[in-house]
């Protein structure tokens, strides 16, 4: 990776930090589903407001590392307006890119593609990934806590 796309990848994963978006407790949500990531203490609460099976409004409270934060707030901006299909697809395009266990179209992830560098990182792969299977149990609206472990 070049040092300028990497310094550009890192100020974006810094600035989600500082400023996490969509970072509010959310009234009414449809679906309220609690991640934990015991290996790096990151802990979340991720809510989902549905139209149909269309992602209305997303939006998230709790503490964690530099990368989990980023992870949650850009996964929470770029699922509303998608279909609970679409996010489950970028899920799945996702956990790929992080785990690096097979080769993505950068493009396909959009601004995600910020948190490529974490496969070079296997401890903080969950980091990147809790907000995904928190996500994931949402949509199948199994349970109202996951674990990574
Ligand atoms: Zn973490």
């Amino acid at each position: 990776m070049f040092e300028d796309l990497r310094d550009l990848y890192q100020e974006v994963i810094f600035d989600h930090n500082r400023n996490p978006r969509n970072f509010r407790v959310m009234e009414n949500a449809d679906r309220k589903v609690e991640g934990f990531n015991p290996l790096c203490g990151d802990r979340l609460t991720l809510f989902l407001k549905l139209n149909g099976d269309v992602i209305e409004d997303a939006s998230f409270q709790g503490s964690g590392c530099a990368i989990s934060t980023s992870s949650v707030s850009l996964m929470t901006e770029i699922i509303k307006g998608k279909t609970e299909q679409e996010a489950e697809e970028l899920f799945e395009t996702f956990h790929k890119m992080t785990t690096g266990k097979e080769e993505i179209q950068l493009e396909a992830v959009g601004k995600l593609a910020v948190l490529a560098g974490v496969r070079e990182y296997p401890a903080r792969v969950k980091c990147a990934t809790l907000a995904w299977h928190t996500l994931d149990a949402a949509i199948k609206n199994e349970a109202n806590s996951i674990s990574t472990e």
